[in-house]
């Protein structure tokens, strides 16, 4: 078997298409799609311990370090004091800083007190202090050399944590509820399914060559705690009414610059068939998904053309060889699911869910939550789609205090409004394709809302976004803001947001509305929400949004 392409008969070549190999296209249409058939993005791994690491940054091979690296949970970082305004103009090189960003997956998986400390000490010892929390739950390290990175690997991987495909055009780091097994109103535990398709597909050649990125994200719990409206493949959990508990399967949901919530196949998966079914998507994202254009690479644009019922039929009858349970009426989610606060577990322990600002906290904070976790008996924690970390297994004489030394390290069980509902992507700091800063110009956001309302008695989402791609989710916040340059008072251009409002997720998903008027200067932005949220408290109606 070719090592990118499964062992299908081409058939007939259509006159034009889209580049899908199940159509006959085996030969790359574009620099990425031939990256990828030169060598499998996974032999990367070989170089970067064998070589790379030894010989240093220069003599990484080009088609390694903007491409397969990616595979590996590694991007090149922004150069330090590039002028964010150039980004277009600007070739790839001359961005790229000699420093790595590099992603650590946690998969739904309880990261113990030996876990939380590998995180840290990578943190502490290569990356400078950095670690973010992602809304893809994510560890995020800054400043990573290249010589350290087969030491980084070593010492989290004896925690069983890896950053592998953790980028690319990949099975990318899955969302899983961080309540499963222990919420008392949990539809289904969806924990072994979530590391079956782990077990199964990462790592695997067969699945580490997608049209682009694939996103999946796997829920019991009724909140749909893991945004499954903006994943490429989303398993959530429902109660049949002749079957029981298992999952409503929906795909095709996706953000950025074209952004699509993911559609409900009307099908019901029992639990020991989820990754089969995971399986099925994922081939027919492979085999039919585009490739001529990466901007109509993601499986969105699939769904759409082909619509529910076809993908259906195709997913049953050319990969699952199977009819799947239909699944008439799916459960409506309950309200957020962020977790935040103290909540019994059903074994009689707590769950406690904790907000750092904007995802941002440091290697020393999670040494400290090791530190915590271990004085208290907890059995770890778990992070979450909005940047966010649930603890689990509180036993219930330590909640007060346990919270209270969460709040000593900057972890806050109780958080205003703002705090609890704003998150950042990573911006102009280091992500080469911003062209503002984020975390930063968040933070300072969350502090003074804070101050100007401090009691807020509704729950408003601020998502912030360094550019049109939509890391942190612009199309579906409250107050959503896309980083762009935007022209002040004077006509200077300088960093601002274009601005959705009023998007959601969860019981009334959908898109914010984006006016042609709401453009703010990143300088205007606090007075700019402070408007919008003046106005929606004078003005609304009874149990309005
Ligand atoms: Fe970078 Fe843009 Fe994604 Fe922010 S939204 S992390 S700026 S690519």
């Amino acid at each position: 078997m070719n090592d990118q392409a499964p062992a299908r008969k081409a058939r007939p070549r259509p006159k034009r298409g889209e580049g899908q190999w199940a159509l006959g296209y085996l030969e790359p249409l574009n620099k990425n799609e031939q990256s990828k058939k030169d060598d499998n993005p996974l032999n990367v791994e070989a170089r970067i311990r064998g070589i790379y690491s030894k010989r240093g940054f220069d003599s990484i091979d080009p088609a390694d370090l903007r491409g397969r690296f990616r595979w590996m949970g590694l991007y090149t970082q922004r150069a330090e004091g590039f002028d964010g305004g150039k980004t277009a103009t600007v070739p790839e090189e001359e961005l790229d800083a000699r420093y790595f960003m590099m992603r650590v997956r946690s998969d739904g998986v309880v990261l113990d007190p030996a876990a939380l400390r590998a995180l840290g000490s990578v943190s502490v010892d290569y990356a400078r202090g950095t670690a973010d929390i992602t809304d893809r739950c994510n560890i995020q390290y800054h400043w990573i050399e290249i010589e350290d990175v087969p030491a980084i690997w070593e010492r989290l991987g004896a925690a069983g944590l890896t950053t592998l495909e953790a980028c690319g055009d990949s099975p990318r780091p899955f969302l899983g509820s961080p309540v499963a097994g222990v919420a008392k109103d949990e539809i289904i535990d969806g924990t072994e399914a979530l590391a079956e398709i782990k077990r199964r597909f990462i790592g695997n050649p067969d699945f580490s060559n997608f049209p682009r990125k694939f996103k999946t994200a796997l829920t019991g719990h009724p909140s749909h705690d893991v945004a499954p409206e903006a994943n490429d493949v989303s398993f959530v959990g429902t109660v049949h009414p002749e079957h029981g508990p298992g999952f409503d399967l929906w795909v095709g949901g996706g953000l950025s610059t074209n952004p699509h919530l993911a559609v409900k196949l009307g099908v019901w998966i029992p639990l020991d068939e989820v990754a089969d079914a995971w399986e099925g998507v994922a081939s027919i994202f492979r085999d039919y998904g585009y490739r001529r254009l990466r901007s109509r690479a993601r499986l969105k644009f699939l769904v759409a053309d082909w619509g529910v019922e076809k993908f259906r039929e195709v997913l049953e009858k050319e990969y699952l060889k199977r009819e799947l349970v239909d699944n008439p009426s799916p459960q409506a989610p309950i309200a957020q699911g962020d977790h935040i606060g103290v909540h019994e577990q059903k074994d009689g322990n707590f769950y406690v869910g904790a907000a750092p600002v904007v995802g941002r906290i440091n290697g020393q904070t999670l040494l400290d939550l090791a530190d915590v976790v271990e004085r208290h008996g907890a059995a770890g924690a778990r992070l979450t789609a909005y940047q966010k970390l649930v603890v689990l297994g509180v036993p219930p004489q330590a909640v007060d205090a346990f919270v209270a030394d969460l709040s000593a390290i900057g972890l806050e069980a109780k958080p205003s409004n703002w705090r609890r509902n704003t998150m950042a992507c990573t911006g102009i700091e280091f992500c080469k394709l911003a062209i503002v800063d984020t975390k930063e110009r968040a933070r300072q956001l969350v502090s003074s809302l804070e101050q100007r309302f401090p009691d807020l008695d509704t729950p408003i989402t601020v998502n912030v976004n360094g550019c049109p791609n939509s890391c942190a989710r612009t199309q579906v916040a409250d107050i959503g803001l896309k980083g762009q340059l935007v022209l002040d008072d004077d006509g200077n251009q300088v960093e601002g947001f274009q601005v959705h409002l009023g998007g959601a997720l969860g019981l009334e998903a959908s898109f914010g509305r984006k006016l042609r008027a709401h453009k703010v200067t990143s300088a205007g932005l606090d007075d700019y929400i402070t408007n919008v949220v003046h106005a929606y408290l004078l003005e609304r109606e009874e149990g309005e949004r």
